[in-house]
C-alpha cells in the first residue's frame, strides 16, 4: 500500500484519544512512507492527521470540493509535501479519493465519514474493487456499527460478506501488520 485514504471527522470529537490517535496515525504514515489521501480539510481530525503527516516528513494529497473552500479548509494548500486538488462536487471527491488510494481506513467521525466508509463497502460488495477497508476502532467508537452489520447479516440482508468484511484495528500502531494481512 503506497497511498492510504483516511476518512475521519471534520471535528475533533469529545474524547481526546481521537485526536491523539489521528496524530499517531499521521506520524506512522510518514514514517512508513505511505501517502495520505484525504478530504483536504484543515479542521478536526482531518486537519490533525494531515498536519501530523506533513510535520513528520510524509506526503499528503487532499481532495476538496470547491464549495467547501472556506468551510472545511482555510485555503488551498500547495506545498512540497502537501498538495490539494479542487473538484466540482462531493461525488467527484469520493471518486478521486478512491482512484488515488490503495486502501481505505475510517477513523472516528460523523455522518460524512460514515457515508464515505459505507460507500467503499457497497462498492466492494458489488465487486467493483478489492482494495482493503480498515476501521480504526478507537475506544470502541465503531463497535455500534459492527453490531449493525452483524444485525444485517443475521437478518439475511448481506451478500458477499467475504468481499466487504473490513479489518478491525484498535490502534494506529496495528496498521502495518493489518495491511500485510490483507495481501
Ligand atoms: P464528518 O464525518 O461529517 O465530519 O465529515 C467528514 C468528511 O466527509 C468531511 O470532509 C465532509 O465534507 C465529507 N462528506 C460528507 N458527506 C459527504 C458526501 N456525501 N460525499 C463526500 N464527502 C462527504
Amino acid at each position: 500500500v503506497k497511498s492510504l485514504c483516511v476518512y475521519c471527522g471534520s471535528r475533533n470529537g469529545i474524547d481526546a484519544r481521537y485526536l491523539k490517535e489521528a496524530q499517531a496515525l499521521g506520524k506512522l504514515l510518514a514514517d512508513s512512507n505511505i501517502r495520505l489521501v484525504y478530504g483536504g480539510g484543515s479542521l478536526g481530525l482531518m486537519g490533525a492527521i494531515s498536519q501530523a503527516v506533513e510535520e513528520n516528513g510524509g506526503q499528503v494529497h487532499g481532495i476538496l470540493p470547491e464549495f467547501l473552500l472556506g468551510i472545511e479548509a482555510i485555503n488551498v494548500v500547495q506545498r512540497e509535501r502537501h498538495t490539494t486538488e479542487i473538484v466540482p462536487s462531493m461525488h467527484v471527491r469520493k471518486q478521486r479519493m478512491f482512484e488515488e488510494s490503495d486502501a481505505f481506513l475510517a477513523m472516528p467521525g460523523g455522518i460524512g465519514t460514515l457515508e464515505e466508509l459505507v460507500e467503499m463497502m457497497t462498492w466492494a460488495q458489488l465487486g467493483r474493487h478489492e482494495k482493503p477497508i480498515l476501521l480504526l476502532n478507537v475506544d470502541d467508537f465503531w463497535s455500534p456499527f459492527r453490531s449493525l452489520i452483524q444485525h444485517m447479516e443475521d437478518a439475511g440482508f448481506l451478500h458477499n460478506m467475504d468481499r466487504l468484511s473490513p479489518k478491525w484495528i484498535t490502534s494506529a500502531k496495528d496498521l502495518i501488520s493489518a495491511l500485510k494481512d490483507t495481501n
